[in-house]
């Protein structure tokens, strides 16, 4: 990690990750991503998720839904489903938390998945859960394997335990703070998403436009990160290569006239897939 600087050309801080698919490659090269989440009524953000983790190139993806409403997506029938409740957390690549709840078997998932040696991504109901449990907490200060986590102002500053005003105060500090604390790599969302190691290190992201404060672009970009981890990437170039590549996928939407007004989560993906085949 180089020093916060927002002149950086980001893209060399992953383009180590970038290499060419061997033509014997198979889908069992570029890894599985499992989404834990898509509680009763908020499917829609498991489903982005799903499709943003698709879309950026996981060799197979699968939703892990607390409520095991739907079993296949008509638009992507690539993506698998399983009962969230019986769904192995301990190994593999996990993004838990997109529409995942409050539930009694939202946060019990968490306590088994959170000392267990899959990778993780944290995002929205899942860090929520976590700002809300010193147990918790504890256990997520333990992990060894790779973990990112990515609030958004609010979900850091529970996780903090401050308010959101003083996250936006100096978000440099907040996004080093958690990652501190959390012994995690940290994406602290918004304009100028601020991505921090332990230790100190952080990087503001450059990419990306108001298009993208709208409902579940979150989610995309939390699929992004586990793509990435499932495709053998380290969780600081994942962070730092999933956040520009998402802001960089809705420039270029916006330069094609689609936003920033109107510009939806769900047309986000493809123009992921475009960015990475162009890397
Ligand atoms: P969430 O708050 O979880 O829905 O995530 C919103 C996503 O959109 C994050 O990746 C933010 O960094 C991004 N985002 C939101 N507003 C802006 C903005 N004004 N400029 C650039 N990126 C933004
Ligand atoms: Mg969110």
């Amino acid at each position: 990690f180089p020093p916060a600087s927002a002149e950086l050309n980001q893209a060399a801080l992953f383009a180590n990750q970038l290499k060419p698919r061997a033509n014997n490659s198979h889908k069992g090269s570029f890894g599985d991503v499992a989404i834990v989440g898509g509680a009763r009524g908020m499917a829609g953000a498991a489903m982005l998720t799903a499709r943003a983790a698709l879309y950026s190139g996981a060799g197979r993806v699968l939703v892990a839904a607390l409520d095991p409403g739907p079993a296949f997506d008509s638009v992507q029938p690539e993506i698998m489903f399983r009962d969230g409740a019986t769904y192995p957390l301990g190994v593999g690549t996990l993004v838990m938390g997109p529409g995942m709840g409050g539930s009694a078997l939202a946060m019990d998932m968490l306590a088994r998945a959170l000392p267990g040696a899959a990778a993780l991504v944290l995002d929205a109901d899942a860090l929520n859960l976590i700002g809300a449990s010193v147990d918790l907490q504890k256990r997520l200060g333990a992990r060894t394997a790779p973990t990112i986590l990515t609030p958004h102002p609010l979900e850091a500053a529970r996780l903090l335990g401050i308010s959101s005003l003083e996250v936006q105060r100096d978000r440099l500090a907040a996004a080093r703070a958690i990652a501190n604390r959390f012994n995690a790599i940290v994406v602290l969302k918004g304009s100028g998403s601020v991505i921090a190691a332990p230790g100190g290190a952080a990087v503001i992201n450059t990419s990306g436009n108001p298009g993208l404060a709208s409902a579940g672009t979150g989610d995309v970009l939390a699929g992004i990160c586990g793509s990435l981890l499932a495709q053998g990437w380290p969780a600081r170039e994942a962070a730092l290569g999933a956040v520009w590549i998402h802001g960089t996928a809705a420039d270029r939407l916006v330069s094609q006239g689609i936003g920033p007004i109107g510009l939806c989560a769900s047309e986000l993906p493809q123009a992921v897939r475009a960015v990475l085949n162009e890397l």
